[in-house]
């Protein structure tokens, strides 16, 4: 970005970067937020337990389900899901107040989140799917993490199939076969989504004094 551009007014964009696991998702979004300090990270409210080490208003806002759903009553939520029993959703007054103030949201969610997003927030999500080079790649993986046994990882393995199978609802497709080529390749697509006309709020004004 040249220093007109860092200066020019923008609304920010909803982030979804989604991939079976094992595909280095991980990875790729550590090293995009790594001196970014544009993209702020959204934290979902949970009805969960807190696992050790897990800290209220920082990994998630922990919440009883009676709460949830009376925030689920009065739309306080942008989206939101029920996974394995327990509830999970996007507050949206941080969202929106995020944007307004041309800051980037990344979501760390699946894709049946990212496609409610798409329904309540189609004009300001950038939705990214990282696919593997290949099947055997993920099942490298995830047998190089650890001792699971063979039905773990089958069951994994199908997971991640079904993951995978919602390519077609992302915008953009990026196929992890080496590392640094993808973290570029999504920079680039997050480079040219902040340039896009409709979110550069400050043109009129830039454009009127030029
Ligand atoms: P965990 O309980 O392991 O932290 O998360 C379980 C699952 O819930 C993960 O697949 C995670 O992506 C999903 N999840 C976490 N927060 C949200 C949220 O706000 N909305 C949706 N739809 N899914 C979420």
């Amino acid at each position: 970005m040249n220093k007109v551009d860092q200066t020019l007014a923008r609304r920010g964009l909803l982030l979804v970067l989604t991939a079976p696991s094992g595909c280095g998702k991980s990875t790729i979004t550590r090293a995009i937020m790594k001196d970014d300090p544009d993209i702020v990270v959204s934290i979902s409210a949970t009805t969960r337990d807190p696992r050790p080490g897990e800290k209220d208003g920082e990994d998630y806002l922990f919440m009883s389900t009676g709460d949830f759903r009376s925030k689920v009553g009065t739309g306080d939520f942008l989206e939101w899901a029920e996974v394995f029993g327990r509830f999970y959703g996007t507050p949206k007054a941080p969202v929106e107040e995020a944007i307004k103030s041309g800051k980037d949201v990344f979501f760390d969610i699946d894709w049946q989140g990212a496609r409610q997003l798409r329904q309540n927030a189609p004009d300001d999500l950038v939705w990214i799917c990282i696919l593997p080079p290949n099947k055997q790649s993920l099942e490298d993986r995830l047998r190089a993490r650890g001792q699971d046994s063979e039905d773990v990882i089958s069951r994994r393995m199908l997971e991640a199939e079904s993951e995978a199978s919602h390519w077609r609802d992302a915008d953009y497709v990026v196929i992890n076969d080496d590392l640094d080529k993808a973290i570029s390749q999504v920079r680039s697509i997050l480079q040219a989504a902040r340039l896009k006309r409709v979110r550069r709020v400050g043109l009129e004004e830039f454009v009127a004094q030029m």
